[in-house]
């Protein structure tokens, strides 16, 4: 699955559940919540939607193996109701069981009871059931959207990661791998999709036609597909394989960038696993709406997006969306190896789909698009998992999950963003060469098959020559951010000498003892063309450089690792700072403001690298300061005076960038200046920077007139302000817009934006919007969210007081984790205990991990907070006596 880290916090203040923590690893058994005796290995399934009455009948005829006599079987299902149940062994087919159903909602699960114990061997189990059809992305659903000729319904299936239970009685765990033949009975004017290419499209002559599709080859549950709906389909072949594009009519020629991107993409992987692409087809298909839980979801052969991350709308979308599409495309096709070919044995090692996914989709943007420059997008995805890592509430990236919702859990920053850190660093380590040849070993090893961590691990050992996995263990299986504190740098005959010690990033715990990491670390001198590289074991390390000077450690930033400078030494870094290369320069200032924030360091520092980076530093150091201003401004929440004096700060040294951008594209400008533009607006916007208000509504104005006053470019960002500082008549009149859009992706989208005003009436106008029908039943969430950004408080106690409405608005799998996270940018102490009370009467124990993460990350906040603005204060204050003496 993808989420994306377009919202990246610098300086974000979030944690996550303590895991058990193991510093071996350990073989055990596949977990299961099934009892062990009976094993799927074919699923026929025959489905009959009924998109109107949003429900469906079905059969399916499950070959099952009975490995230990028993006279029930158990599977999952949720809320399916069975109408009738045989089991028929497979050598005496005369014989045929009936059996009584129970259901246990709670676990999910039906039991067969059988009236004899059934002998070990080989059956056939035959289910007629219904089911529903949901309004929210879990089993299987409809979405409606607008058409020119009225409104239409699609259905789709989202699985993972515990939701085929709800289309089929299953045993719905990643290692019970099975193949599945699937049959639907669908409108005739309607096309189907699943995994497979169609076989078969028999016309009943009664509006409706038969669909077969081709058997899938033996994968997990959560990994089927099926949709149905009035769409259009593109297709390109590569390497044998046809590549597809799908999407409602009339979008298809948005579609072409993401097929186009798909053939290289899928060339690309075929060398790199050394397994070709084994299914005969491989779609992706765009849904109308969202999501409160996920982007897009690699189902095999049949990729789900909603449209939003996967269209190029040409009256809308960005360079940053473009960028975006290619990234989820090259996410979910990594994941038709990392996960549907070699699938996790359990959910604990998640992290083996997402992680490796989300490092191969950087990898690929890198690869096929240089021209974008995304290496640098390294930095601020590591500082993502490093901001969640150092609270006391994290996880080791393999953790203990027991039920559906701690998997459901499991999909965050330390499984993404820390799991792709750490194969960065350690690919980095053993050399990519290396790295490929062990990954393509544990491909030909495993596929059809499913593993743990220590597969993987093995397989590079192995090509590496050394014991690479003590490393991985160490990162993977411990929670926690490693710190390398610099001291005792000298210089003799030439050379440099430096002391690196290892202690533990910690925001929340300053009195804990460090865990020992066994840390990759690369250092230079600044100049120096020579790089030293050194493994830190048992706490420290000494090393000597090439020449002497500013010596540099994390050079090239690919260690997870925080680096603590002495005072000295990071002066003679600012000193320098524009000589350095802009990923250091991004990683010393990811560093500096996360120590500074922390305690740890002068948040002063931080501050003076900013004051020291040059106005032609690379766009992308120009967004870290500008996303780092925007958080900084957030913190003086409740304090007018002194965020206009911040703000008057940060505008200053933001719109000398902005003249030097402009709001037009240049011919031939760089990818990376269209996303500053973006940022440097949004951000100007944010800190009330009066000439960039004026000039969005000037052009938002003048729009009809004048089509070079919102260009496509600028048409969201225009409105973003325009929505953010809109007054009771120009959101009326936004609303009016919205209510009139025909595209439903720009209309989701003027939804949100009605729910991002800064006056505090016209949020609340907007949340009670979202409670109606009007914005579609899968936008409402995303407005909630939007207003939460501004008003994390108001926005919680709303969405807490229409709890069972909002529960309707948003899909099942992120219950758990939405109404917490609306709060997550509270500064009030007493909002910790709003959501211990929402958690105590809404959520199940297992299911508090992200509610103890908000609280966590609001408490951190609520200590540092008046240290580190007191601070800010300072330096804005010497800053200024410093101006009136010079
Ligand atoms: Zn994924």
């Amino acid at each position: 699955m993808h989420f994306t880290l377009k919202s990246v916090a610098i300086l974000a203040l979030s944690g996550f559940s303590v895991g058990a923590v193991a510093a071996t690893a350990i073989i055990r058994p596949a977990p299961t919540q099934l009892p062990r005796s009976v094993r799927p290995s074919h699923y026929d399934v025959s489905i009959t939607p009924d998109a109107a009455t949003a429900k469906f009948k079905a059969k399916v005829a499950i070959d099952v193996d009975v490995l230990i006599p028993t006279s029930s079987i158990t599977l999952n299902a949720a809320d399916l109701t069975f109408q009738h149940v045989r089991l028929v062994a497979l050598e005496s087919k005369a014989r045929q069981l009936t059996a009584t159903v129970g259901t246990d909602p709670n676990a999910q699960t039906a039991t067969f009871k059988f009236a004899h114990p059934i002998a070990k061997g080989r059956y056939t189990l035959t289910l007629d059931y219904s089911g529903v059809i949901g309004t929210q992305a879990a089993g299987l659903f409809a979405l409606d959207y607008d058409t020119p000729t009225g409104q239409k319904r699609a259905l789709f299936t989202q699985f993972e990661n515990s939701d085929a239970r709800r289309m089929i009685p299953s045993w719905d765990e990643p290692n019970y791998k099975a193949t599945f033949s699937l049959e639907a009975t669908v409108p005739s004017a309607e096309m189907a999709v699943s995994n497979m290419p169609v076989t078969t499209r028999t016309d009943m002559h009664n509006g409706y036609s038969v669909v077969k599709f081709a058997e899938s080859p033996k994968m997990s549950t959560y990994l089927l597909f099926f949709s149905s709906g009035d769409f259009e389909r593109a297709t390109a072949s590569m390497d044998g394989t046809e590549l597809g594009v799908i999407t409602k009519r009339g979008d298809l020629s948005q579609a072409a960038f993401v097929l186009d991107q798909s053939k290289a993409i899928l060339h690309e992987y075929n060398d790199y696993f050394g397994i070709r692409y084994p299914l005969p087809k491989l779609d992706n298909i765009a849904a109308p709406g969202r999501s409160q839980f996920f982007e897009a979801m690699e189902n095999w052969g049949a990729i789900f997006s909603f449209e939003y991350g996967l269209l190029q709308d040409p009256s809308i979308s960005t360079q940053h969306d473009k960028q975006e599409a290619f990234l989820v495309v090259a996410h979910e096709m990594a994941h038709q190896w990392f996960g549907d070919l070699v699938t996790m044995q359990w959910w604990d090692e998640i992290w083996l789909n997402e992680g490796f996914a989300t490092w191969m989709e950087s990898r690929m943007s890198e690869r096929l698009h240089p021209e974008w420059n995304t290496a640098l997008n390294a930095v601020p995805h590591t500082q993502h998992a490093m901001q969640v890592d150092a609270l006391k509430t994290t996880h080791p990236v393999v953790q203990h999950i027991r039920t559906v919702e701690q998997a459901n859990q499991a999909f965050d920053a330390i499984t993404y963003a820390k799991g792709e850190a750490v194969i960065r660093m350690l690919e980095n380590y053993v050399g990519a060469d290396t790295w490929r040849d062990g990954v393509r070993a544990y491909m030909k090893e495993h596929q059809y098959g499913n593993t743990v961590s220590s597969d993987f691990w093995r397989q590079i050992d192995k090509a590496a020559g050394k014991p690479v996995s003590a490393i991985a263990h160490d990162f993977t299986l411990q929670p926690g951010v490693p710190m390398i504190e610099v001291s005792d740098v000298a210089c003799h005959d030439g050379k440099a000498s430096v002391t690196l010690t290892q202690s533990e990033f910690s925001k929340d715990q300053a009195d804990k003892k460090p865990l020992t990491w066994r840390v990759p670390v690369v250092a230079q001198v600044v100049g120096s063309n020579e790089q030293t590289r050194v493994l830190v074991t048992d706490g420290q390390a000494k090393l000597t450089l090439s020449g002497c000077g500013t010596v540099l450690v994390n050079v090239g930033q690919k260690g997870y690792y925080r680096t603590l400078y002495t005072k000295d030494d990071i002066a003679t870094i600012s000193a320098n700072f524009a000589k350095l290369e802009p990923i250091d320069q991004l990683g010393l200032l990811s560093d500096s403001v996360a120590l500074g924030m922390a305690g740890l360091q002068p948040l002063s520092d931080y501050l003076n690298l900013a004051q020291a980076t040059p106005t032609d530093a690379d766009p992308q150091v120009w967004e870290q300061i500008a996303h780092a201003f925007g958080e900084i401004h957030d913190e003086y929440k409740g304090e007018p005076e002194r965020r206009t004096a911040f703000d008057a700060f940060a505008i200053a040294r933001l719109a000398s960038i902005m003249t030097q951008v402009g709001w037009s594209a240049k011919d031939g400008e760089l990818a990376t200046i269209a996303n500053l533009r973006e940022t440097l607006i949004e951000t100007l916007s944010q800190l009330g920077d009066a000439a960039t208000v004026a000039e969005a509504r000037r052009r938002y104005g003048a729009r009809d007139n004048d089509l070079s006053a919102t260009s496509t470019a600028l048409r969201r960002v225009v409105m973003n302000v325009v929505a953010r500082h809109a007054d009771p008549a120009a959101w009326d009149r936004l609303h009016a817009e919205a209510q009139t859009e025909k595209s439903p992706l720009v209309k989701a989208q003027m939804y949100e934006l009605l729910a991002s005003a800064e006056d505090t009436e016209l949020v609340t106008r907007a949340l009670m919007l979202a409670l109606t029908s009007e914005p579609g039943a899968t936008t409402s969430g995303a407005m909630m969210t939007a207003a939460a950004k501004e008003y994390p408080d108001l926005t919680f106690d709303f969405a807490i007081l229409h709890i069972d409405q909002v529960n309707k608005l948003i899909d099942n799998t992120s219950s758990s984790r939405f109404f917490p996270r609306l709060a997550s940018g509270s500064m009030d102490p007493d909002m910790v205990t709003k959501i211990n009370v929402y958690a105590i009467g809404h959520l199940q124990h297992s299911a508090r991990g992200d509610a103890d993460k908000v609280i966590a990350g609001i408490q951190n906040r609520v200590k540092r907070r008046a240290e580190s603005l007191s601070a800010i204060d300072a330096w804005l204050a010497h800053m200024h006596r410093g101006m009136q003496q010079s």
